[in-house]
């Protein structure tokens, strides 16, 4: 009696669940994140369950049969829909379709050749497998394609391993005990439906949890980022300086601003689209020329900002000279033209700063350089100037004397 209540409630909690997923999904019209395929697993779990009250005791009926065929379906389309969560386009009618009517006639063959028993050890046993192999999969995700998402990973792994092991006991109790261990009031039956309907209790709001978790992820990213060349935008160079600001014992920044020279000629001679993939190229000159933890934005159309968080002056006009002489070195291919295109870059260097507040003084400081950069012939570095001779100042003598050397 206890098993068949929490059964029903189980029912409920997932038919419920199936239009909350579903409401989710119309409101991401875009990209749904595998909400509806959560939505139609739920449905196929939620449907089977009530066939499974329908049924009664075990038997050999077509109700029978598309409990079985649905308990199976369920966990494939929940594992169709977490590979749309994690950006793969999968197909879902056909794989879906093919794994029902083949289970089904799998059924028949079983119950034909092997009997009953076998039948429902049968759906145990793959049912054990499809949760084993889903549980592997999750625990490689931990460590791939899901590293963000490590500790609901982690969780997921262990709430799925236990549905797993559920099954394949129970498995091991049909195979031994026959048909007498499906009586819904033993106490295995007890605790797998107590299992369950825990877990249909918990899974649901977990997904709903991922979903919103990846939703915002992915809205702090684009406020952050350059669409073009996912570089970071003031705002989210603003964030990251103020991250690296507020650790106790942060070293003082740099800031280079890096500007394409005679850009508009290359929109004016080859067109826009030639200029948007000399700015992604430049754009990824500058990602794998800064060293790791420093920054690297776009502010502008054609002006980029480099900002080292832990250097001093020789070592940001280094940086500066690296990335003048990685743009001057590397031709770029542009689709529809002959020949590959060259280009030059003036760089600007700030002094140092100590706080998130600077950027702007920073960025001012470096313009001005820039500037003097352009006037001065392009394909250069400047450093700022001081704003007067300040001996309290050292790190500015050193700019000074580094790019003396480094010209
Ligand atoms: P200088 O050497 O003095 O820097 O000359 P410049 O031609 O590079 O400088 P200018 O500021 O005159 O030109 C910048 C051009 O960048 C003008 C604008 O049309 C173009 N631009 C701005 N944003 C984008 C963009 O997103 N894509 C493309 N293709 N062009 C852009
Ligand atoms: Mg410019
Ligand atoms: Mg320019």
């Amino acid at each position: 009696m206890v098993a068949t209540i929490l059964v029903g409630m189980l029912c409920a909690h997932l038919l419920c669940f199936t239009v909350m997923f579903l409401l989710f999904s119309k409101r991401l019209p875009g990209k749904k994140m595998g909400m509806d395929l959560f939505a139609l697993g739920n449905f196929l779990l939620g449907l089977a369950y009530v066939l499974q009250l329908a049924e009664g005791q075990p038997a050999w009926s077509a109700v029978s049969v598309l409990n079985h065929t649905l308990t199976l379906a369920a966990p494939v389309a929940y594992w169709l829909g977490a590979m749309r969560f994690f950006g793969q386009a999968v197909p879902v009618w056909r794989p879906m379709l093919a794994f029902s009517l083949a289970y089904a006639t799998a059924q028949a063959l079983v119950q034909w050749g092997l009997g009953p028993v076998a039948r429902y050890a049968m759906l145990s046993g793959m049912s054990a497998l499809l949760f084993l192999v889903m549980t592997l999969t999750v625990v490689f995700g931990v460590r791939t394609f899901a590293k963000d998402l490590h500790r609901e990973m982690v969780f997921f792994a262990l709430m799925i391993g236990g549905i797993c092991v559920l099954n394949a006991i129970k498995f091991v109790k049909i195979i031994t005990g026959g048909l007498d261990a499906l009586q819904m009031d033993s106490s295995f039956q007890l605790a797998f439906y107590i299992y369950m309907s825990s877990l249909g209790t918990v899974l649901p709001p977990s997904i709903i949890w991922l979903v919103l978790r990846r939703l915002t992820d992915d809205l702090r990213n684009m406020a952050a980022r350059d669409p073009m060349t996912q570089l970071l935008n003031r705002r989210g160079l603003s964030d990251a300086l103020a991250l690296h600001f507020n650790a106790r014992h942060a070293s003082p920044a740099y800031l280079l601003l890096l500007d394409i020279d005679h850009f508009k000629r290359i929109n004016d001679t080859y067109g826009h689209q030639a200029g948007d993939a000399v700015l992604c190229h430049v754009a990824e000159v500058l990602r794998t020329t800064v060293r790791r933890g420093d920054l690297a934005g776009r502010i502008g159309g054609e002006e980029f900002v480099a900002i080292c968080l832990d250097t001093d002056a020789a070592g940001i006009l280094r940086l500066a000279q690296r990335l003048r002489a990685a743009i001057e070195a590397q031709a770029i291919d542009i689709a529809d033209c002959d020949h590959a295109l060259r280009l030059t870059a003036t760089i600007g260097v700030s002094h140092h700063f100590t706080s998130a507040q600077s950027l702007e003084d920073a960025m001012q400081q470096a313009d001005a350089a820039l500037y003097r950069g352009k006037a001065g012939g392009r394909n250069r570095i400047e450093s700022a100037q001081p704003a007067r001779p300040d001996p309290a100042q050292p790190a500015d003598q050193a700019v000074a004397q580094a790019l003396q050397t480094a010209d």
